[in-house]
């Protein structure tokens, strides 16, 4: 417990870094597992060709794959609510506050908080001639690149009373931001996931088991593979830098243990010497030549010097009583305490 409370700014340290190294290495995994499996899946193109493709799949079934199709709705389509000349099947409102904040080293710096997040959908497919595949659970989406319709700040002015609030709470309000963004009908995107062939032959494109994400991006597969790999490479570096910051608290704790076993053994040293020259003390104020029944029962060398309570029994020397603890060698009753015994 005292040694704990020594390393408890180490232990500490070391509990959040573990933590974030856990997360870095599960973050990490999962994009090698993605960017792997992405450098092997198939790119196809939405057209005749398609169906003999899924025919080489187990369950008509492609677990991973790179599509890329023109948006269509398959009903009426979202218009938007800015501008009423463009429509989309995926619609996000946001509304954002900014404000000024006091960090707690003293400063003020620029901050946004989400307040609102609306999503809307409507179903639709990937389209490329007479050819189509729906894509479900959009919104389910890992990327999703959506065209900004509108993007609006109104800034508040503040009054004297909100400049003095703001002075003592730390937080001056700036003002509103609301956006909508929308996944336009007939733009272009690439769909990454898992396609399907239903039994009535309907083709769909959905989030992928084991995993995997679904994207919905105006980027192609390279640039794709290329964020991949440089978000891979970035885990790596905050790993080496977690990681090291683990291993030098490890260290510190180890020293330290060792630091305070060292103290120990020192001071244990220094009690033993000072047992030893308080046990010659004694021997040299003994006196010699004692009949048996004067002498310890346990050593028999030196001169009964001790009492036991509560038995009462006089039976050892002042040397012997440094290690007897439990119970009296002569009864077995329990030593409570004892004193020392002037016999003259
Ligand atoms: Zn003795
Ligand atoms: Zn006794």
């Amino acid at each position: 417990m005292e040694f704990f409370s020594e390393i408890i700014g180490e232990t500490v340290i070391l509990g959040i870094d573990s933590l974030i190294l856990g997360f870095c290495l599960k973050q990490l995994s999962k994009c090698k597992h993605i960017l792997n499996t992405l450098q092997t899946a198939p790119v196809l193109d939405i057209d005749a060709t398609l169906n003999k493709e899924i025919n080489k799949y187990p369950n008509n079934t492609i677990p991973f794959v790179v599509i890329r199709g023109l948006v269509k709705p398959l009903g009426n389509p979202i218009t938007s609510n800015y501008n009423n000349s463009v429509t989309g099947v995926i619609q996000r409102l946001t509304i954002k506050e900014h404000v000024i904040a006091r960090t707690s080293a003293g400063f003020w710096s620029d901050q946004t908080r989400t307040i609102h997040e609306v999503c809307n959908s409507t179903p639709f497919v990937l389209n490329n001639g007479k050819y189509s595949i729906e894509v479900v659970d959009a919104l389910a989406a890992e990327l999703l690149d959506m065209d900004v319709i509108s993007d609006k700040f109104e800034p508040m002015s503040p009054g004297v009373i909100d400049h003095v609030w703001g002075f003592f709470s730390g937080v001056r309000q700036r003002g509103l931001q609301t956006m909508e963004e929308m996944l336009r009908d007939g733009s272009y995107i690439t769909a990454i996931g898992e396609l399907s062939r239903s039994n009535t032959g309907a083709l769909k494109i959905q989030p992928p088991k084991d995993g995997l994400p679904l994207y919905l991006t105006t980027a192609t597969k390279s640039s794709i593979l290329k964020r991949l790999a440089s978000s891979r490479d970035f885990l790596r570096v905050l790993l080496v830098v977690f990681g090291s910051v683990a291993a030098a608290a490890s260290c510190r704790i180890v020293y330290k243990y060792l630091k305070r076993r060292r103290r120990r053994e020192l001071e244990e040293n220094m009690k033993r010497q000072l047992a030893v020259g308080r046990r010659e003390r004694r021997a040299h104020a003994r006196e010699k030549n004692l009949s048996e029944v004067q002498l310890c029962v346990v050593c028999a060398e030196n001169p009964k010097e001790i009492i036991l309570m509560p038995c009462g029994h006089v039976c050892i020397c002042e040397d012997c009583s440094d290690h007897i603890t439990d119970n009296c060698p002569i009864c077995r009753e329990k030593i409570d305490s004892r004193a020392p015994a002037f016999i003259t």
